[in-house]
C-alpha cells in the first residue's frame, strides 16, 4: 500500500516529535483505506496526537523474566521509559476511533518517534503492531527531526517499508512562498 498525507501533517509528525524530545512521541492516524484500488491507499485525513502513557508497569512478559535475572541490579523496567518505549492508552484509542468513525474514517496507522535513533523498527514495535496499519516512525537526532519512515506489517508479521506519498491537502498548501 501507499500512505498518502499532505506535508502539513508530516510537518506536525515532525514537530510533535521535537516538542516530546528526549522522549518518544505518539500519535493515531486516522483516514481512509482504499483496497479497491490498483495501488491501495490509506489516505491521511487527521492525526491524533496523544501523550505517551507509558510506565514501568507496562512490562511484557520478556522483560518481567530478563527483570527477575536483573534481580541484584538496578530494576530492569526503570532503565526502559518514554526516551525508548510508547504507550497508547486504549481508553485514548476508542476516543479517536468514536470520533473517527463520526466522521466516516477510521484510524490506518500509528506514528511515534525514536529519539537519538534511527527510523526503524524496534522489535518490540514489531511485537505490538497491528495488521494493516501504517506505522510512521520519525527520528530525532539532538532534538531535531531529520528522517520519516513509514512502515507496515507483512503476512509474516514482520516490518516492510511501506511507501508515502505527498499530496497536497489544502489550496494554500499548493501556493508559492512568496517573500
Ligand atoms: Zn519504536
Amino acid at each position: 500500500m501507499v500512505l498518502v498525507l499532505s506535508n502539513q501533517q508530516l510537518v506536525a509528525m515532525r514537530a510533535h516529535a521535537e516538542r516530546v524530545y528526549p522522549e518518544e512521541c505518539c500519535g493515531l492516524i486516522v483516514g481512509t483505506l482504499d483496497a479497491a484500488q490498483v495501488v491501495p491507499y490509506k489516505t491521511v485525513v487527521e492525526l491524533a496526537a496523544l501523550d505517551n502513557r507509558w510506565t514501568s508497569d507496562v512490562v511484557d512478559s520478556d522483560e518481567a523474566e530478563l527483570e527477575g535475572e536483573l534481580s541484584n541490579k538496578a530494576k530492569h523496567s526503570e532503565h526502559i521509559d518514554k526516551r525508548r518505549r510508547y504507550w497508547i492508552d486504549p481508553v485514548d484509542i476508542l476516543r479517536v476511533q468514536k470520533r473517527a468513525r463520526g466522521k466516516g474514517l477510521g484510524i490506518i496507522g500509528v506514528y511515534h518517534s525514536h529519539p537519538d535513533n534511527e527510523a526503524v523498527p524496534s522489535e518490540c514495535d514489531r511485537a505490538q503492531a497491528w495488521p494493516d496499519y501504517a506505522y510512521a516512525i520519525v527520528s530525532v537526532q539532538s532534538g531535531k527531526a531529520v528522517d520519516v519512515q513509514n512502515w507496515a506489517l507483512d503476512s509474516a508479521h514482520q516490518f516492510q517499508p511501506e511507501a508515502m506519498q505527498i499530496a497536497p491537502s489544502s489550496a494554500t498548501d499548493r501556493m508559492p512562498i512568496s517573500a
